[in-house]
This record gives structure tokens, C-alpha cells and sequence, in this order.
């Protein structure tokens, strides 16, 4: 028993250093679909790592990696095929200290000279049975990954890409695949709020909130929320 305790500590200790393991400063692009600049001005201010949080426990380690893992069989399937293309971390530099990374799921050619991004995303559930067309939040990613692509000047498609949702478990429709356009309207917003973020960026004063209260949805989700409603608006 003693041993069993032993050994459930050494894993869910492992699990934790995978966590960390994934920390840094930098904006990823999934942080910029809910984004707030001063929320990531905070943590720069106050030497805080923007992508700690340590709210997230070792059952959401876990489903992380078995999404990975899933996906890995679809990205199995393209090089099987022949039609998968390496790709290269994206990056863009916002100001000399602060930039926006991501790396695309895949790239794959199916009919045409150039590559198209792919996101993939597993499912629970019934939402493969429910789902009629991708998600918001990951047509935004993709759509990051495209407007990266393009001032990157990587040689994809960059008005186009596809989402391909994979159910975890087995489903008589396993695979579901969108093509999606790019958000544009959604790519706006984000370079507006990136402005900010590079007008601040080199002084210790803060754009105002985006939360009106520390019990908004958005302030609820916000690992910076106390601090920032202890600094001036
Ligand atoms: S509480 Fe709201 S305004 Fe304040 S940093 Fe967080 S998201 Fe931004």
C-alpha cells in the first residue's frame, strides 16, 4: 500500500513537471481568441510566467495528452499517405521582447501545389453526433495560423484551411472534416489588441480593463484578476 502511494505520487508529481514544462512568457496563439493586453502587461510588469496557471490539475494533463495522442493518429495517416509537409514553429515579433507563437497540427497537399494548414481537435461524447459546423474558437485558431503563415511568408494557403474533429470514442462517424475560411473580422480585433500590447509594452502603466467586475465570465477564467483589480484602471 505503502509502495502503491509511493508510486501514485512519483506519477501525479511527473504530470505536474509536464505542466510546468509547458510554461513560458509568450503569447501563444490560443491566447489570443479570449485575449485581454492588460492581463499579459500584468504578469509583464510583476515578472509572472503569462502561461502559468496553476489551476490546471493532472485529470486536464492527462486529457491533454490523449487528445495528442488521437491526433497523432490522423497525422500518422498523412505521412501514410504521402501528403504531409513539415512546418516550422510560427512566430511573430511584436515588439523586440514580446511575440506571438503557435505551430499548426499539419500541413497537407491533397490536389493543389501548395499545403493547407489542418487543425485537428478530438471530440467527447455526442458532439459528433450534435455538431454541425466547426466551433468558434477553432475556426479563430485556425485562423491565426494562417495570418502567422502569411506574414511568415511560409508557402501555405492563407485564406483557407481545414479543421478535422476525430471522435475519442468509436462512433459510426469517426472523423468529421471542415473546410474553413479565415476570420478576418476576428484577425482585426486581435491586431488592435496586439497594438496595445506593443504600445505599453516598454512602460509600467496598464490600458484599462476589459472586465467591469472580478466576477464577469471573462475575470472568472483570468489568473491575473486579483492583481488586477488591486493596480489602477
Ligand atoms: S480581470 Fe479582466 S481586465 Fe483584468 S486582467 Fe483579467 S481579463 Fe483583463
Amino acid at each position: 500500500m505503502e509502495r502503491a502511494k509511493k508510486l501514485l505520487d512519483i506519477i501525479n508529481s511527473g504530470l505536474l513537471k509536464m505542466r510546468d514544462a509547458r510554461v513560458d512568457s509568450n503569447i501563444h496563439a490560443t491566447n489570443l481568441i479570449n485575449f485581454c493586453p492588460r492581463a499579459y502587461l500584468l504578469c509583464k510588469k510583476h515578472r509572472l510566467m503569462f502561461n502559468d496557471d496553476s489551476r490546471v490539475t493532472t485529470s486536464r494533463i492527462i486529457t491533454f495528452y490523449v487528445g495528442h495522442a488521437v491526433e497523432a493518429s490522423i497525422i500518422a495517416s498523412f505521412k501514410a499517405e504521402g501528403v504531409s509537409k513539415p512546418i516550422d514553429p510560427f512566430y511573430i515579433n511584436i515588439t523586440d521582447t514580446d511575440k506571438v507563437v503557435g505551430t499548426p497540427d499539419a500541413a497537407v497537399v491533397i490536389d493543389d501545389p501548395k499545403p493547407y494548414i489542418i487543425e485537428l481537435k478530438t471530440t467527447g461524447k455526442d458532439e459528433m453526433t450534435t455538431m454541425i459546423e466547426p466551433y468558434v474558437d477553432h475556426v479563430c485558431q485556425l485562423s491565426l495560423y494562417l495570418w502567422m503563415a502569411e506574414i511568415r511568408k511560409q508557402p501555405f494557403y492563407y485564406d483557407v484551411g481545414f479543421i478535422v474533429y476525430i471522435s475519442k470514442i468509436e462512433k459510426k462517424e469517426q472523423i468529421k472534416v471542415y473546410l474553413v475560411h479565415r476570420n478576418d473580422a476576428f484577425l482585426q480585433t486581435v491586431r488592435t489588441q496586439l497594438n496595445v500590447v506593443k504600445t505599453f509594452s516598454k512602460s509600467d502603466a496598464l490600458p484599462d480593463r476589459i472586465c467591469n467586475s472580478p466576477i464577469g465570465l471573462l475575470a472568472k477564467t483570468c489568473t491575473v484578476c486579483k492583481l488586477c483589480f488591486s493596480e489602477e484602471a
